[in-house]
This record gives structure tokens, sequence and C-alpha cells, in this order.
């Protein structure tokens, strides 16, 4: 990829020690380990985190690129500013058209005071910033199944966009095992939220963190140190969910990444065990 070329362009000094793997393209997250000590990065002018033996992440949002701009500030005050090219992706957009205006849930004032408290809540529990790389390791899928519902799909309604689904679905039965994909700390549960049930959020570090949704049963709480593998959670179908399944997010800072990016494919006799 390009940071090859960024790499030659920016001196021996840095070459012989930065580097940037990942997927760059919509969706996707990059691991960049190397950096000099002291280093300042931004990411399409907005700062990016940097941790310990110089890790930082850069996370492109669904409707990213073409291009993103990275912009280094090395402790002498040097700077280097390097394009990354973003491959586009295509999602899948379902239109239904002809619905009734009124068709959409009119939520009364409590709901929407619900929603709006709920929201700020998570919120602020993704801003906490830990310095920790549990990243690194590798992510695994947080359960096995066939997958109902991709990142990034859209349904259009009446010719009016609706929110893009941000993550990827796995249907399986309530009760199911979900496990921590990779190691981390729970920076938020909480049983009952107003659209997404029992929702759990494990940060990775570097304001890297993953959501479940609609569970059934949280077996973890806030502050739980987690291991890679270790049962979290059950399947369910609470808040607004249609049927039993895992509704697995993924956010690196502001931006909401495709966790499906981060695990190898699924593998097939786990869907095929499932369906028998
Ligand atoms: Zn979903």
């Amino acid at each position: 990829m390009s940071w090859l070329a960024w790499l030659l362009l920016a001196g021996p000094v840095v070459a012989d020690s930065l580097s940037l793997d990942g997927d760059f393209t919509q969706g996707g997250m990059a691991v960049g380990r190397g950096l000099p000590q002291g280093t300042k990065v931004w990411q399409d002018g907005r700062p990016v985190d940097v941790g310990p033996g110089g890790v930082f992440l850069l996370g492109f949002a669904r409707d990213a690129g073409p291009v993103s701009e990275i912009r280094l500030r090395y402790p002498d005050g040097h700077e280097e500013k390097r394009r990354l090219k973003i491959a586009r992706r295509q999602f899948r957009i379902q239109r239904i058209d002809g619905l009734p205006a009124n068709k959409v849930t009119p939520r009364t004032e409590a709901e929407l005071a619900r929603i709006r408290r709920e929201t700020a809540a998570v919120k602020e529990a993704r801003r906490i910033l830990s310095e920790r790389a549990d990243f690194l390791q590798g992510f695994i899928w947080p359960v096995q199944g066939p997958i109902s519902g991709t990142y990034g799909s859209q349904r259009v309604l009446n010719g009016k966009p609706r929110r893009p689904h941000y993550g990827v679905d796995i249907a399986r039965p309530r009760g199911t095992t979900v496990v921590a994909p990779a190691d981390g700390v729970v920076i938020f549960a909480d049983p009952d939220l107003f659209f997404s049930g029992g929702t759990l959020i494990i940060d990775h570090g570097l304001r890297l963190n993953t959501s479940y949704l609609h569970l059934s049963k949280l077996l973890v709480k806030v502050g739980d140190r987690v291991r890679k593998g270790q049962p979290i959670a059950e399947i369910g179908a609470t808040g607004r969910a249609t049927g039993p399944h895992l509704h697995w997010g993924a956010n690196l800072r502001d931006v909401r990444i495709d966790p499906q990016l981060l695990v190898p494919p699924m593998p097939r006799q786990a869907v095929e065990v499932v369906r028998k």
C-alpha cells in the first residue's frame, strides 16, 4: 500500500521503525506501530491517540474516502502530511416506497427523553481513553453462526435514507453464549436500553471499543477486565429487535467501523451446524 511510499519519503529515521497494516477501505481500521516517542498524529484534522511504543489506530468511516489525510508532527517540530487511498465499498440498499407518511413510530416525550439520556451515557462511556493495546492480539468472533445483517447496509423509505446498519448481526437462539473477541475492560453495561436492550461495551484500548446489543443476560459489569474467549453475555431479543440475534458493533473514537473486518471469515461449518 501507499504507506511504503510514505516511509521512503519520510526519511530513514522514521522508515526504520514505522509500519501501518490493516484494511484501507470504508469501515476498515489500520494499526500503526513504531512512531517515534512524542510524535503527534491527526487523521483528517482530528487528533489520533498514540499509545506506548508509538502504536496508534486509524479508522475509516462507512462514507470515508477517496483519501484520508494523515498528519504527523515529530518531536523536533518537523511535520509530514500523507494521503491514504481508501477503497470504496458497495453497500446493500433496500428501497421501500409508498409507505404511509405516519408509518414512523411516534415517540412520547418520556421515550424521547429516555433515548437522549441513554445516548449521552453511551457517548460518555466511549470517551474514556485507556492506553492499553489489547487490540494487538487480534480478534475472534464473539459468537459463530449465520450472519443475518452486515455493516453499512441501508434502507431508504419513501426516498428518505434511514440510518445505515452499523454492525454485523449473527442469528443464534436466545441464551447462546457471547464471548469477548479480545482482551478488554467493560466500559458500559445496561440490561435495558430503549433501542438496544441488554447492552455491553468493551474497550480494547486507544478508544477502540466493541458493542453487544439485544442481550438477554449480562455476565460482566462495568470495570471488569475480560479475557479473549471469556463468556460475557447471552444472546437475546431485547430492545427493538425482531428476533434473537447478536448485533456486534465496533467504534474507533467517533468512527463506526466494520467489526467483520477485525475477524477471520466466519467458519462455514459454524453456519452449517446451526442450520441443520
Ligand atoms: Zn444489527
